[in-house]
């Protein structure tokens, strides 16, 4: 594709004093507004479509000023309906304007090559991807072919939509769109250009029956984050405390220290057991006790929880015959290629596992 440019603050001009190109992503929204209102009102320019137009961008490349992500309905034309012409819009249409991957980098290379600083993600009124979708869930039938694909990207915005209310395929149009813009708001490539505020991802809804196009705003966007940003000091957590509870501490007492071995780093009766693990620190916490806040806050709980405890992986086999020879039932579970897991209840009915930090494709001693 041509029309690479340098960076993104160049902007050489588009031909023709009429249609100047938009200096930012609000000049592009208020460009496309303009254009659909002319739409609806049935007098569009028809702009950028004379030869010489042709011409001019086959030879200085193209300089589109918004991408649409738009539905493939043969009735939701972005051109026709922002009344735009040739070298003015990035287009990328699939059927219910799912963005996976290869739309995803269209999108991109018009971010950062193009220097595009709007994306609208444009869903419509009677879509039928997004019907094919309600129909797949109501049914449980499986879409033939790669029709599931589609259903499999819609599908989520259903869930959302039946969490908020309203008239289901409404809400799905408008979960989906929001879904479809944040997908891409969370392109690790763009996010710089959003960060700082140059580009700007904005979803809308088409109607096929007025013509309109209504805009969402793109106030939602998540990297329009209030938070201050990480500062590098700050590390990445690790865990210092698994906590477990039970109600009866004695017999939570001899199976941590006798059958898991676990030294005992110091108890209050009744309350809590504290055992120094390789890392960290396991409280086994009497829910009715720890509930009263004391000293510290509350540690309120209940049995039946869970916990992993990091093993060697090479241990595994030897962790799973004493368990046995402990009288414990021992469930195992292969994690493909990166180790097992080792399931059991302590006497207070909380499922312990065993398992080797490769699981997680961490490294023996938990780090990355
Ligand atoms: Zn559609």
């Amino acid at each position: 594709m041509p029309g690479k440019r340098g960076g993104w603050g160049v902007r050489r001009p588009l031909r023709g004093p009429k249609y100047p190109a938009p200096r930012d992503a609000h000049e592009a929204l208020e460009r496309l507004q303009a254009g659909n209102r002319r739409f609806r009102e049935s007098r569009p320019l028809r702009p950028h479509g004379s030869v010489r137009r042709r011409e001019g961008v086959a030879a200085q490349g193209q300089h589109p000023f918004a991408v649409v992500v738009a539905c493939a309905d043969s009735r939701e034309a972005p051109e026709l309906l922002f009344d735009c012409g040739l070298g003015d819009l990035f287009v990328v249409r699939t059927a219910g304007h799912v963005v996976g991957d290869t739309a995803l980098g269209s999108v991109e290379f018009a971010a950062l090559n193009l220097g595009v600083d709007l994306v609208v993600v444009l869903g419509h009124s009677h879509c039928g991807a997004v019907g094919a979708t309600l129909e797949a869930e109501a049914s449980g039938q499986a879409a033939p072919g790669h029709l599931g694909a589609l259903i499999r990207a819609i599908s989520p915005a259903v869930t959302l939509a039946r969490g908020r209310g309203g008239d289901l395929p409404e809400a799905t149009l408008r979960a989906h769109v929001e879904l479809s813009a944040a997908a891409i708001r969370a392109s690790e490539v763009l996010r710089p250009r959003l960060e700082v505020g140059t580009l700007r991802v904005v979803g809308g809804r088409y109607d096929l029956e007025t013509g309109e196009v209504v805009f969402f705003g793109d106030e939602a966007a998540p990297l329009a984050s209030p938070l201050p940003p990480q500062p590098t000091v700050l590390g990445t957590p690790g865990p210092l405390e698994t906590c477990l509870y039970a109600h009866d501490l004695d017999a939570a007492e001899a199976f941590y220290s006798g059958v898991l071995g676990l030294s005992l780093y110091g108890k209050a009766p009744g309350r809590h057991l504290f055992y120094r693990l390789s890392g960290g620190m396991l409280l086994v916490f009497n829910p009715g006790a720890s509930a009263q806040p004391g000293q510290v806050p509350a540690h309120a709980g209940a049995e039946g929880g869970h916990a992993c405890l990091r093993i060697a992986r090479e241990a595994t086999e030897a962790w799973h015959a004493h368990l046995t020879a402990c009288g414990l039932e021992v469930t195992r579970y292969a994690w493909g290629t990166r180790g097992e897991s080792l399931y059991f209840r302590d006497p207070a009915g909380n499922v312990l596992e065993l398992a080797p930090a490769s699981i997680w494709g961490l490294g023996d001693g938990g780090e990355p």
